[in-house]
């Protein structure tokens, strides 16, 4: 059976609609997520995003982040294919650990604790695919790297990008 390792903010968690959401609440800015596919005002973006970042620590913060789109639907058949893995550079953020794991309990609960890897660095991660939406993860990732599609990485050449689990379902499912 082949292994997928898959992310999971920006790519099963909606990270960035909280994230924007939080700017726009502390910044008194008004971002929608549609508009940072525009260069220049994602980095007008980016610079308030800064000042707020400090909120990736903030108690709840990653708790009640939405679901994408058909996540749920396609990882559970992908479990029918594949060995299929959680892996989350959750780490940096150690009070993010019990909630994520609740979040994959919630929304995941085919995962369990047994496929969920909490790490730091990627690169020592084996699997055959790695959906990631950072290219620090996929660079040295050894088996074919998929690109989620997000605001932040509009600018990366080079990858099989994705732009939905719908996507996901296409390229790695029979049809
Ligand atoms: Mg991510």
């Amino acid at each position: 059976m082949k292994r997928i390792a898959i992310d999971m903010d920006d790519v099963l968690a909606d990270i960035t609609t909280r994230l924007i959401e939080i700017t726009n609440e502390r910044r008194n800015t008004n971002y929608q997520k549609e508009q940072l596919k525009d260069p220049v005002i994602f980095h007008e973006y980016y610079e308030e995003y800064k000042q707020i970042r400090a909120c990736l620590y903030e108690k709840g913060m990653f708790r009640h982040l939405p679901v994408f789109e058909g996540a749920q639907e396609v990882v559970k058949k992908l479990q029918e294919h594949y060995e299929v893995f959680i892996v989350s550079a959750a780490t940096e953020f150690p009070q993010s650990l019990t909630e994520k794991l609740e979040w994959l309990e919630e929304h995941f609960p085919t995962i369990g604790w047994q496929h969920t890897v909490f790490c730091g660095h990627k690169h020592m991660i084996k699997a055959d695919y790695l959906i990631d939406d950072h290219e620090k993860n996929l660079v040295k990732f050894e088996g074919t790297p998929l690109l989620f599609d997000a605001p932040h990485n509009y600018h990366l050449e080079g990858y099989q990008r994705v732009y939905s689990w719908k996507e996901v379902e296409g390229l790695l499912l029979p049809q």
